[in-house]
């Protein structure tokens, strides 16, 4: 089977002293492709080596992170549009909302956020949707676009009428390891919406799945998120894996070939 983790940082420190062993476990699991979404200007050129040393393993996406946001924003976003430019992205992310942090840099969160979806239009890109306590005002923000924004909710977290909504853009949910907790609402969500409006996601080394909860995420466990799916939408795991990597290539890999990933 072949899978695609939609979106990982993999390339954190958290995974400096094993690095080459975390990747190798990837590919034996089945993970060929691995989407890599920037969080600022401290994580770029550990993200550009890890595209170096694992060049068809892995590829890169550009953008701030919304916690990564400050009074500053304007000077920072003309740097990481100059850095948009210099190479190869597959996406412009992790971008959004997050008011769980910090609620007082909300409008300069989201005028970030309005900047780098207008790239994602001209590059014709999609984006990685970083949206915490802020599904509503993020969805409210991409919906002004009227349809011209494509790509994923990472690690969507809202309601059902919510959901919908992303898919009535032709916008996909990013489903992780909250897909295995007991207490989410997520597979009441996800069966509610079947399988064309869903990617996989680590989101390593955050959120790992079920029965690794508590420990490091990484890319290997896609499969394990893949099986609780299956479990969810009464599939076999061959056919989550056939769906969750068409609709990934769709969005990400849209003039590639199905073989090639
Ligand atoms: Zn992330």
């Amino acid at each position: 089977m072949n899978w695609i983790d939609t979106h990982s940082h993999i390339y954190l420190p958290d995974f400096d002293t094993d690095r080459k062993e975390t990747m190798q476990r990837c590919l034996d699991s089945g993970v060929a492709k691995i989407l890599l979404p920037n969080i600022d200007l401290t994580s770029i050129d550990a993200m550009h080596q890890l595209k170096l040393n694992y060049a068809d393993q892995v590829d890169m996406m550009m953008g701030i992170h919304p916690c990564s946001i400050d009074s500053n924003y304007v000077d920072l976003l003309d740097r990481i549009e100059k850095i948009l430019h210099k190479d190869t992205y597959y996406g412009i992310g992790e971008i959004g909302l997050d008011l769980y942090w910090d609620k007082s840099t909300q409008r300069y969160q989201e005028d970030a956020f309005r900047t780098q979806l207008s790239w994602s239009i001209a590059l014709d890109l999609p984006v990685s949707i970083h949206s915490r306590e802020a599904t509503e005002e993020s969805l409210q923000i991409v919906e002004a676009f009227g349809g011209r924004i494509k790509g994923v909710f990472h690690c969507f977290s809202g309601s059902r009428e919510q959901a919908q909504r992303v898919a009535d853009m032709g916008m996909y949910l990013g489903i992780g390891g909250v897909l295995t907790y007991k207490k989410s609402e997520l597979p009441a969500i996800v069966e509610n919406l079947g399988a064309s409006w869903i990617v996989l996601e680590t989101d390593a080394p955050y959120l790992s799945p079920v029965p690794h909860r508590g420990r490091r995420n990484e890319s290997s466990y896609i499969p394990v998120i893949g099986e609780r799916l299956a479990e969810v939408l009464s599939f076999s795991i061959e056919k989550v894996a056939r769906v969750t990597t068409e609709n990934a290539r769709k969005i990400y890999y849209p003039n590639a070939k199905v073989q090639t990933i």
